[in-house]
């Protein structure tokens, strides 16, 4: 098995162009379609990856030539045009659905002895309804293992067609195969659908591709295909970057506040999978759809329910953006994504959990609920599916210590997944309004003071603990006796006081370091903190402060949401409950474990749900669980991602 492989958090937003590589969906078709064509085709954009590969080899057993250039994704197809005949042939379909599919009812409808078979996962995974939808149709097909499954052999003398009654409710493979064979049989074929297809936009892909290479399928109502016995001819043709694929990246743009584009994509795209960009926007990103390319530009991700049935290849995908959603997802309709390179609603509801994340398993798809606090790194499994792994490092760009075990499995549609992924972590440099901040916020009890201070000396960059500013107010107005529930006065102080932030807190000229930490102030601080006008004019001194100083590190409840949004690094820190409680506990003196327990909880819903400024995670920052760590190793991770964004 390949290698863990640890995601490092981005700590800023991810921008750029990502390169994604040819659509397997488009890749795979049109390959067999050129494979059974007359004269030579030229595919470009073509996707080299395991499935696709799979495909390939299958191809030249069959007698097609093929000229490779894998530096240009370029393939030169010669067909077979013409009968399709083979003695004694073995292939491998590896772990590819979508190759077995498509052979099995080809090879059905050439002539000669052929068994198919691929790896242990695909063994597993269904083709009943397509066996016996050729049965019915006078194929000779054998089961050499179990029944309903590969290795299958075919004993094929041609096939007549007909009429068959198929349904596409646990897979649209099924009828996607028949339909790429039909123009093989005689008389051709007429498809009923016996119920609604689960991910439609893949049989009017396979309608697409077909007709390019000559062959026109009608299509009656919405359940009817007939497609004519016939000869597919060459073309050439160019294959859309892959659509599945490009969700993470549009995902990693809407989680991370980020700006990505994927050229060669548009509305005008084959693929239903462009609608998972439908989905962000839902949530609350910004698309722009050009004409020849699809941007994504993050921004506060809301919640909702969604359809997936047909585009079900983006629900892991859409599960690892709900983690860092305001509210719930849930997602349904994909019931049969259970029976995919595993079963997907189970796998992913595992593995999210593992994080932090409250999702739980619905019969038909899966229910997110947001407790961004509760994240964590976790080793994550990835159950040799591919999208398991690309959708599970998503949250490793925001969640420190997220590893990712057998991450090579992404080589079946994208084996240079993670270097794409790696090309657009944000450097200084592209992230324009960056300052050189790093805000550090979290819930009582998370080491935010000890952190941010002990931050600011290993990066020897000023600290400043915004809370101090409000405390300092606090505590102006406490000594000239004021009335806190007059907010005109109060902010009349904040105006007027003389406050100096620094290893002392000096307030108008006296020196109020302890007395800004004492019970009164503790007491007294909320009202301040939650005057508006204070805060409009104590924010803009805050950033004065770190602008003055060229950056630094601060602390405080606003800084990565209203202070500096831009900040190079926004972090959350958190810890459980337990946890935060026991440090408190620690540190306070007269009170029992219990009391200080309450105390955090009550402190945690008040801060959390108050009107403004509430304690959030800031849009795109890490969220740092360090419930078993040491304030040192904290500090070292922090330290590492502040440097690597500075220096790109
Ligand atoms: O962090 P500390 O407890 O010192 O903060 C004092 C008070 O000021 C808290 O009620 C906190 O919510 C508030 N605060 C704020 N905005 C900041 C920093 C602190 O509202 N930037």
């Amino acid at each position: 098995m390949s290698r863990t492989r640890l995601v490092r958090p981005v700590g800023g937003p991810m921008s750029g162009l990502a390169e994604i590589p040819g659509s397997k969906s488009q890749t795979n078709r049109a390959l067999l379609c050129a494979a059974l064509a007359a004269g030579t085709s030229r595919l470009s954009g073509v996707l080299f990856a395991d499935d696709t590969e799979a495909m390939l080899e299958a191809v030249v057993s069959l007698g097609c030539d093929l000229q490779i250039d894998r530096q240009t994704a370029t393939l030169e197809v010669t067909g077979i045009g013409g009968a399709l005949s083979f003695e004694k042939l073995a292939i491998d379909c590896r772990s590819s659905g979508t190759t077995s599919r498509f052979l099995l009812p080809v090879l059905t409808a050439g002539k000669g002895n052929v068994v198919i078979d691929g790896s242990d996962q695909l063994r597993s995974r269904p083709f009943s309804e397509q066996i016996q939808a050729l049965r019915n149709l006078g194929g000779t097909l054998n089961e050499l293992g179990g029944p309903n499954g590969l290795p299958i052999e075919i004993v094929a003398d041609g096939l007549e067609g007909g009429t068959i009654q198929i349904s596409a409710a646990e897979s649209s493979q099924f009828v996607s195969g028949l339909m790429l064979a039909a123009p093989l049989f005689e008389g051709g074929l007429l498809i009923e659908l016996t119920d609604t297809p689960v991910s439609r936009p893949y049989l009017d892909l396979t309608i697409e591709v077909m007709k390019r290479f000559g062959i026109a399928i009608t299509k009656e109502g919405d359940s009817v295909y007939r497609i004519p016995q016939g000869q597919y001819r060459s073309a050439d043709m160019m294959i859309e970057p892959d659509a599945s694929a490009s969700s993470y990246f549009f995902a990693a743009a809407a989680i991370t506040q980020g700006n990505i584009r994927v050229d060669g994509l548009s509305r005008d795209s084959w693929q239903g999978d462009i609608q998972f960009v439908d989905v962000l926007e839902a949530l609350g990103a910004q698309v722009t759809w050009g004409a020849d390319w699809i941007e994504v530009q993050g921004d506060r991700l809301s919640g909702g329910t969604f359809d997936l049935k047909d585009f079900s290849d983006t629900a892991q995908t859409l599960a690892a953006v709900a983690a860092f959603a305001e509210s719930s997802i849930e997602i349904n309709g994909i019931g049969f994504i259970r029976a995919k390179e595993t079963d997907r609603i189970r796998a992913i509801v595992t593995e999210l959990r593992k994080c932090g994340v409250e999702a739980t398993e619905l019969p038909d798809g899966l229910l997110i609920k947001p407790n961004q606090w509760r994240l964590t790194g976790a080793s994550i499994d990835t159950y040799d599916d591919h999208r398991m792994a690309m959708s599970m490092a998503l949250l490793g760009l925001r969640v420190p210590r997220i590893e990712i075990r057998d991450s090579g499995c992404v080589s079946k549609t994208f084996p240079d997944f993670f270097s794409v992924l790696e090309g657009l972590r944000p450097t200084a440099a592209l992230g324009t309004d960056a300052v050189a901040v790093a805000a550090i916020d979290g819930p009582a009890g998370s080491g935010k003071s000890t952190v941010a201070r002990a931050l600011a000396v290993e990066l020897d960059l000023p600290h400043f603990d915004t809370g101090a500013m409000y405390r300092a107010v606090a505590v102006a107005a406490s000594r000239q006796g004021l009335d806190f529930s007059d907010t005109q006065a109060i902010t009349e102080v904040a105006k007027t006081a003389d406050i100096s932030i620094g290893d002392k807190i000096v307030v108008d000229g006296i020196d109020a370091t302890e007395e800004i930490r004492s019970a009164k102030a503790n007491q007294l601080v909320s009202m301040v903190a939650a005057n508006r006008e204070v805060r409009r004019i104590l924010v803009p001194r805050q950033r004065q402060w770190a602008s003055d100083l060229g950056g630094g590190v601060m602390e405080g409840r606003d800084i990565g949401t209203q202070v500096f949004p831009d900040a190079m690094l926004k972090v959350f820190l958190t810890a459980d409950l337990q946890i935060r409680a026991e440090r408190r506990f620690r540190e306070t003196k007269g009170q029992t474990f219990d009391d200080v327990l309450e105390d955090l909880e009550r402190r945690d819903h008040v801060d959390s749900t108050r009107d403004d400024s509430p304690l959030e995670v800031a849009p795109g920052a890490v969220i740092f669980d360090t419930s078993n760590m040491a304030i040192e190793d904290v500090v070292k991770e922090l330290a590492e991602m502040f440097r690597s964004r500075m220096e790109g």
